[in-house]
């Protein structure tokens, strides 16, 4: 085969394998399409992802999990770090696959003076440290903002973030403060202010559950609000 036979053979894999992992998201429910949906920011889309059914069918996550550490087996790893339960279950799977048997940990997200942190838990000060080879795992990447903060924590601690691994990317960039991200499935969908909001318009039925559902499951004022 010649390189200019196998680049599009490469572009048709990829398109493949996301097409797969689309399919397995909405098999477990977490992927939404073809609605009118309340965001919780007070915007509109039409599509969705419900984080929390990402993760519900273990030998899903575990296949997905490969399939990112896979794509980073060529690098030795020590840890992988990630937050919130459904990346750290997520992670638990890339972590498992990974050759190098990396360790896995995860920082608490959290709100302080009105901005968004991620704190390291005293315990595993001593797991992410000078030198240290770190793999950052999320599940959905919307702004980037987790990431940057995880970036930081790592580089802050002298240890090194040797790359990104995602289930969806909804950045247009496929890169988060000059590191690059590998996504499983990388798609943005729009969202509309209610007043410019093309499905608004068609009068389409507007679905406030996910908005009604993530207030009813917010234990504190301490919660974030957004998205990661
Ligand atoms: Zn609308």
């Amino acid at each position: 085969m010649t390189p200019a036979q196998r680049k599009p053979d490469a572009a048709m894999d990829a398109e493949v394998r996301e097409k797969i992992h689309l399919e397995i998201l909405k098999r477990t429910g977490a992927y939404h399409a073809n609605d009118h949906i309340l965001l919780p920011s007070g915007q509109h889309t039409g599509e969705f992802i419900e984080k929390t059914l990402v993760t519900t069918e273990p030998s899903f996550t575990e296949g997905l999990g490969a399939v990112i550490a896979k794509h980073f087996a060529q690098w030795p790893i020590d840890v992988v770090l990630s937050t919130g339960p459904g990346a750290s279950i997520l992670s638990h799977c890339v972590a498992r696959a990974h050759p190098s048997r990396p360790l896995l940990v995860y920082a608490a997200k959290g709100i302080t003076g009105g901005k968004r942190k991620v704190t390291l838990p005293a315990e595993f000060h001593r797991l992410i440290r000078e030198g240290t080879k770190v793999l950052l795992v999320e599940d959905l990447v919307s702004t980037g903002t987790t990431l940057k903060l995880l970036i930081e924590l790592v580089e802050r601690r002298r240890a090194q973030v040797v790359g990104i691994g995602a289930l969806w990317r909804r950045t247009k960039k496929a890169e988060v403060a000059g590191k690059p991200v590998f996504s499983l499935v990388s798609r943005d969908f729009p969202t509309y202010p209610p007043d410019a909001c093309p499905l608004c318009k068609k009068e389409m039925p507007l679905n406030e559950e996910f908005v009604k559902r993530r207030e009813a499951r917010r234990p504190s004022s301490t919660q974030e609000k957004g998205e990661n």
